[in-house]
């Protein structure tokens, strides 16, 4: 194959050889491309037009393996809905190799539904087109509110079907980028083991690539599970402020890098409530919106446990700092939750005594049953009553709302930002646009029918961050009775 096209530099291929399985992916009969997302590209270093070219499809259809790349399957386990899976690992993915992006950070190039690995148990280690293009949305919405997320570089068909019976579904690769793919289940894989040596060796990867600055601490593994404890604090409070349920908070699927991973049955919420759940298989609610951050501070717990072998040689301190790592998580989750709703509420900073107003305006939205996204929106509109009020014609506030927002403007004529200041801040932090789950299955069920058209559509307008015109009130609105999307399913 001509020249380099991805500047390949493996650092978890050279672990050594138990952190994984060399293998290649398996090769499917006709590939087709159907998106190619160029901004990420730029930032990889890769020709976004090469990407897109046959060539191009091929390697990521997985037909051809570029240079440079040691494809590999890793392992790891997990706690799956709370039960131990004591041996997971890339079931549907190959992991290509590494790259140093322009921001100089270095970045996993993935295939997932790229055929059958030592891990995929019962699977096929295929994927469906429609999980795909939804993981591409979401991801690259997420990407676009500023949410730590794994990034969808393309998407391909592959030209055979999958099937998911009672079904017969159009096969799809989609080619996933994280800053790495070190889940915690990674680290309990070797605890489980008791394989100390693994445990350092991963510890001291995971500072290197990620928490650098832990390797100048007198402890770098509890300076690294701090790191880990703080970004999974800050990234489950973004959830919470955008109405996102993740839906499968497995410690599988959770990332030592802090970004969101796994968009399997996730969703946006429309209308609020605290206790919402999507998932088909989530019957306890294990992952409602409500519980994910006491669900994020178990999963570290479960990582903490799993570094309590290279934390301290003594196993009374080791625990120790285990315990001292994850008893911050509740303050750092509900700063980072207080300031994000301070900027939605147009605040400067929430005061002891402003809780209630958040609180209150949640409840509200409970008990109007109001849309979540909108509701805030609307309120950005309102923190400068001269300004365009687009969002009024598809949301305004009940007369239930009145004395609350009374309060609020009170409020908000106590804080030192300008009328203008704060309705910047405001849009910035409350979005017109979310990916709609009515919007994810039409933009889904047309692509099988051959029509990208709203897939496409869909995504060019989340990832630009439209201010809302009344041309795209079709996608800012929410769903109708008829197109409520109730359950969401797992990507398999
Ligand atoms: P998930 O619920 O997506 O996190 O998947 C849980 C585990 O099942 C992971 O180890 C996946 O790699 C594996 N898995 C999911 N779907 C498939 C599939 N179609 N074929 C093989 N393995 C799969
Ligand atoms: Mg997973």
């Amino acid at each position: 194959m001509s020249s380099f096209r991805f500047h390949f530099d493996n650092s978890y291929s050279r672990l050594p050889s138990r952190f994984y399985t060399k293998l290649e992916p398996t090769p499917v009969p006709n590939p087709g491309p159907v998106r190619v997302n160029s901004g990420l590209a730029d930032l990889l270093g890769i020709d976004a037009d090469w990407l897109a070219s046959e060539e191009g499809t091929q390697v990521l259809a997985g037909n051809r393996v570029p240079e440079g790349s040691e494809p590999i399957a890793t392992v790891y386990a997990g706690h799956q809905f709370g039960g131990w899976s004591p041996q997971l690992g890339d079931g549907r993915a190959i992991l290509l190799g590494e790259v140093i992006g322009r921001d100089q950070l270095r970045y996993d190039i993935q295939l997932k539904g790229s055929g059958r690995t030592p891990y995929s148990r019962g699977g096929d280690g295929k994927a469906p087109l429609g999980p795909v293009l939804r993981e591409y949305i979401v991801s690259e919405a997420m990407a676009a509110f500023g949410v730590p997320t794994s990034r969808s570089l393309a998407a391909v068909t592959t030209g055979e079907h999958v099937f998911r019976p009672p079904e017969a579904l159009p096969g799809a690769v989609l080619t996933r980028v994280a800053q790495s793919h070190i889940r915690i289940g990674t680290f309990q894989y070797f605890y489980s083991l008791q394989d100390v040596a693994a445990l350092q060796i991963l510890t001291d990867h995971v500072i290197n690539r990620h928490y650098p600055a832990a390797a100048l601490s007198d402890n770098p593994a509890r300076a690294m599970l701090d790191g880990v404890v703080a970004a999974q604090a800050s990234l489950v409070a973004q959830w919470q402020l955008l109405g996102f349920i993740h839906g499968v908070m497995n410690t599988d699927n959770m990332l030592l890098s802090g970004e969101t991973i796994d968009y399997g049955p996730c969703a946006f919420m429309d209308a609020f409530h605290p206790d919402r759940v999507f998932s088909s298989i989530d019957h306890q609610g294990r992952y409602a919106y409500s519980n994910q951050p006491s669900i994020a501070h178990w999963n570290l717990a479960n990582l903490a446990q799993s570094l309590v072998p290279v934390l301290d040689s003594d196993r009374e301190r080791a625990t120790t700092q285990a315990q001292e790592a994850i008893d911050v998580f509740p303050d750092l989750f509900q700063s980072a939750y207080r300031r994000g709703m301070a900027r939605k509420l147009g605040l400067t900073e929430l005061e002891a005594e402003d809780d209630s107003l958040a609180t209150e305006f949640l409840g509200l939205m409970t008990r109007e049953q109001s849309d979540f996204t909108l509701a805030f929106r609307r309120l950005a509109e309102l923190a400068k009553p001269a300004s365009a009020q687009g969002i009024a014609e598809l949301f305004e506030f009940s007369e239930a709302y009145a004395g609350w927002l009374q309060r609020w403007s009170q409020r908000v004529e106590q804080d030192k930002q300008s009328a203008d200041e704060r309705q910047v801040s405001m849009f910035s932090a409350n979005p017109a646009f979310i990916p709609r789950n009515h919007l994810v299955e039409a933009a889904i069920s047309n692509a099988i029918e051959e029509d990208f058209s709203s897939f496409n559509q869909l995504l060019d307008l989340l990832e630009a961050s439209r201010d809302y015109d009344p041309g795209l009130r079709e996608i800012a609105r929410p769903p109708r009775a008829d197109e409520i999307v109730a359950q969401t399913f797992c990507g398999t």
